[in-house]
């Protein structure tokens, strides 16, 4: 098993040396192949010349730069990228996160494709983190159907193979587990240590949430409906439609016996759900054209194979 050790950075100039330290001796410690990707993400501070010094020093240590602060969601996507592990482990750069906990989900990944830390004991400002979280996590398992207590922790190791296959934007990162279900995948969850921050400042504050909010409206949509659009807009158009159609022909019958209809308001209700039923029933219709045109310029299947046993085989 090859781990690569994926650690997103944005101005964390004071842990970065204490945080290669703990990494390093938990990871010679477990005996197995490993890298740390570290992901500079735009940092102001001496990040990128720190990060450098350890590079130059140690073979295990690779590290990408962004040009601009792109974000944690980013670099996340960037390790997953590049990392050359077949286990990736992902975790902050602050060491609120315990490197010790590593191990633990490491000896997981036999049996499960996604290992995801749960900060238990979280060691955070209780209003502008913990509730938050605690109304965010509530809401990400109703919504998508995976049952996990903690989606917000950054210590989770996953199959490469799971990661590499997911497109991350926004705030996605804590949708992974959710968004892989898809795939058929198996989660575990497992107890982590979780320390205040000594040293930096946290970098986000209450407006994640509403970005959080906004994301998880993204993914339950495409959770159900990417592949069946005609499915989700189709029901409520029939139904504008059929209403719309009963009260004009109300309306009609009472025209054709003499009576005047031009001034009631339920001929321009009836009207319009005619018209929206229409406009419901083709977007369902474009939505099924971009599908097709999707799977059919990627090639991409619409199932996903446990082990290709062709593979094998060749
Ligand atoms: N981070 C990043 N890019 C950003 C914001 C944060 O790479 O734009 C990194 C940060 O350096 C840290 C991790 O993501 O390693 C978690 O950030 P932070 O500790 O600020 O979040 P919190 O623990 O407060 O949720
Ligand atoms: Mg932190």
């Amino acid at each position: 098993m090859f781990v690569s050790i994926v650690i997103p950075l944005y101005n964390e100039e004071e842990n970065i040396e204490p945080l290669y330290k703990s990494l390093k001796s938990v990871m010679d410690a477990e005996g197995k192949d490993y890298e740390l990707l570290f992901i500079d993400d735009g940092s102001i501070d001496r990040t990128s010349e720190l990060l450098e010094e350890i590079r130059q020093k140690d073979n295990n240590v690779r590290a990408l730069s962004f040009r601009r602060n792109f974000g944690q969601t980013a670099a996340f996507a960037a390790g997953f990228d590049h990392a050359k592990g077949d286990v990736i482990v992902t975790i902050d750069g602050d060491l609120q996160n315990d490197p010790k906990d590593i191990p633990k989900l490491l000896s997981l990944m036999g049996e499960y494709d996604i290992v995801s830390g749960w900060r238990r004991n979280r060691k955070d400002p209780f209003l502008s983190r913990r509730f938050p979280s605690m109304v965010a996590n509530y809401l990400i398992s109703m919504v998508t159907g995976v049952k996990l207590h903690d989606y917000g922790c950054s210590l989770k190791a996953y199959k490469a193979d799971v990661v590499k296959n997911i497109s991350l934007y926004g705030e996605m990162h804590r949708f992974i587990p959710a968004v892989a279900s898809w795939y058929g995948v198996k989660i575990a969850e497992v107890e982590t240590t979780h320390h205040t921050r000594l040293r930096g400042k946290s970098k986000y504050g209450i407006t994640r949430t509403i970005r959080v909010f906004l994301d998880l409206i993204t993914v339950k949509f495409f959770q159900s409906f990417s592949t069946k659009p005609l499915q989700a807009f189709g029901p409520i158009g029939l139904v504008s439609e059929l209403i719309g159609f009963v009260i004009c022909l109300y309306l009609a019958i009472i025209k054709l016996s003499g009576q005047s209809i031009g001034g009631r308001p339920l001929l321009l209700f009836g009207v319009l759900l005619i018209i929206v039923g229409i406009q419901l029933i083709g977007m369902g219709l474009i939505g099924e054209m971009l599908v097709r045109v999707y799977h059919e310029s990627q090639r991409k299947p619409i199932y996903v194979l446990k082990d290709s046993e062709d593979e094998k085989n060749t």
